[in-house]
């Protein structure tokens, strides 16, 4: 055997606005972010700044920031509920939970990023319907891919879900690094906020929701 299986094939990044949107997020986008202004608002940045935007450092650099946009505000451009429409009648009626979900996104105040994860847990309805756990992940990450607060991320994929899958409880817990703490202000690196998001019987029943509290941060150990 010459070739090496296990090196992934360089993917060609992508051309349009309408790939990196689709790439990102998973779904076709229905309309686009103007990247005349984009572009020309991080000249005026520069500007303001001082900065000399033709240099050769900087000379590509609006047109990057814009097409950047596609990426880390994809969110913007997709119906979050959209992507949970995929809905499997398992007959599985006990708590599906995913913890740990990774998640970048850019606070609203400061447009500087907040980084943690998510845990995302439901009890499904009793006709037991889900959606695929990738699903989870990807709402996640919609979400998340706007000028956002971490309390509305929270908020937005519990309802999100509940408006879905009407399951019987809801539980969404994030744990996040905000770097206008941590950069700026009051500057301290480190510090986690952790925001949490209970509907149904994960708000109503104590075991229940104490049942995926501890599945959420219960220890981590190695799954393989
Ligand atoms: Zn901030």
């Amino acid at each position: 055997m010459t070739e090496s299986a296990d090196i992934a094939p360089a993917r060609a990044p992508a051309a349009t606005s309408d790939e990196r949107i689709r790439v990102t997020t998973g779904a076709v986008p229905t309309r686009g972010f103007d990247h005349a202004k984009l572009t020309a608002g991080v000249r005026l940045l520069f500007e303001g700044l001082g900065i000399d935007a033709e240099a050769p450092g900087t000379r590509d650099t609006p047109q990057r920031v814009a097409r950047m946009f596609d990426e880390i505000f994809a969110g913007l451009l997709i119906e979050p509920a959209d992507v949970l429409d995929v809905v499997f009648e398992e007959g599985h009626d006990e708590l599906v939970l995913i913890r740990d979900i990774p998640f970048s996104s850019m606070c609203e105040h400061h447009l500087i990023p907040f980084v943690g994860h998510a845990h995302v847990g439901y009890l499904p309805n009793t006709a037991g319907q889900v959606t695929g756990l990738s699903k989870l992940a990807r709402l996640v990450d919609l979400v998340a891919k706007r000028p956002n607060l971490q309390e509305r991320i929270t908020t937005t994929i519990a309802d999100t879900l509940e408006k879905a899958l009407s399951p019987r409880g809801v539980l969404v817990v994030i744990e996040a690094e905000h770097y206008c703490m941590t950069m700026r202000g009051i500057r301290k690196p480190g510090a986690v906020t952790v925001t949490s998001a209970v509907r149904g019987l994960m708000r109503d029943d104590p075991r229940t929701r104490a049942e995926a509290m501890a599945l959420a941060f219960g220890a981590r150990r190695p799954i393989a």
